[in-house]
């Protein structure tokens, strides 16, 4: 399976159940992902509140990006944090459509990478729907800088991520990964890496009432010696930090809404970095075009009518609606 150039959209064969603590809270979440029809999209709906009210999972639907990354509808009466790795899950399975129903704020992090989601995804199954994929294709370079952090998205026949990360111990120090993300490739090398922290940063963050449901099941703990991780199992890769990056990436990258072709570069970013980023993007028009795949995976099928028409924002929508969220923006096209 190539990621993004499948022409048809996609959902599950059928419902599948996770069941896991949150992140922030630390209590138990139950979520049920269900097939969902075409031109769906992600969304997550509220165990209770009946079918009406849904966030959908979209970039101007970010409410916050500190510690995870949190989406909510307009009136506030769905919240949803840390989405970054199931939407990763999903995207990288190449699932276009999906209602998720939850029991609680948060989606459950589970043992703080993507790797349960997507095994019990992979076992699933998906479903190939008739309605044709709608991608994301990068034309012309944009960029995005803030301070060390930097991102950058090419034009590109595929999805390939380089991330960088520079870090001040001697555990990660600077890491770099590159991937093609085609194959299997998302599921072996990167879905399995798992968030990371420093003690001394948790303790302060429990201290605060927040990440109350971290432990040393569900992240990887760097020492207070900043020389060793204190998990017995070690790492599942001796590059487990940059890795995680490129799943939260990949994941928040999924809130444009379609998959993506193009060459993205990121330098020391984190959830801010990428939601500015996907800003950014969204407001550089003549930098990217939507388009259909045909059936030998190739571009085709230009949306003309976006294109050529003086209301291309309106049209856009539900793909690229600007986040009403005001971040200092550098687009360079
Ligand atoms: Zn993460």
């Amino acid at each position: 399976m190539a990621y993004a150039v499948e022409p048809h959209q996609y959902t599950l064969r059928k419902p599948i159940r996770f069941g896991g603590i949150g992140l922030h809270s630390g209590d138990m979440v139950n979520m049920t992902i269900k097939p969902a029809p075409e031109n769906n999209g992600i969304r997550f709906f509220r165990h209770g509140l009946g079918g009406k009210h849904f966030v959908q999972a979209a970039m101007d639907n970010v409410i916050d990006t500190r510690l995870a990354t949190t989406i909510s509808d307009k009136n506030k009466k769905i919240i949803v944090s840390t989405t970054e790795h199931l939407m990763a899950a999903l995207l990288g399975f190449g699932i276009d459509n999906a209602d998720i129903e939850l029991d609680g704020n948060e989606v459950p992090i589970m043992d703080g990478s993507a790797g349960p989601f997507m095994h019990l995804l992979m076992q699933t199954g998906k479903q190939k729907q008739n309605a044709s994929r709608t991608v994301l294709k990068i034309t012309k370079e944009i960029t995005y800088t803030s301070g060390d952090s930097s991102l950058r998205i090419l034009p590109f026949n595929g999805f390939k991520i380089d991330g960088e990360i520079i870090f001040n111990d001697e555990v990660i120090r600077t890491q770099r990964y590159a991937i093609n993300l085609t194959g299997d490739r998302f599921a072996k090398e990167i879905a399995r890496a798992r968030t990371f922290g420093y003690v001394e940063e948790v303790e302060a963050l429990w201290e605060k009432g927040l990440a109350l449901g971290v432990n040393l099941s569900n992240a990887i703990a760097i020492h207070w010696d900043k020389k060793s991780v204190l998990n017995e199992e070690g790492l599942r890769f001796s590059d487990e930090f940059i890795r995680h990056k490129m799943l939260d990436l990949v994941g928040d990258l999924a809130l444009l809404g379609c998959p993506i072709l193009g060459h993205v570069t990121a330098c020391c970013t984190g959830h801010t970095q990428h939601l500015a980023f996907m800003q950014a993007i969204a407001r550089a028009t003549d930098c990217w075009e939507l388009v259909e795949m045909n059936s030998n995976g190739k571009p085709a099928a230009i949306k003309r009518s976006a294109m050529t028409s003086t209301t291309t924002s309106d049209l856009l929508i539900p793909f690229f609606r600007p986040a009403l969220a005001q971040v200092a923006l550098a687009p360079v096209c």
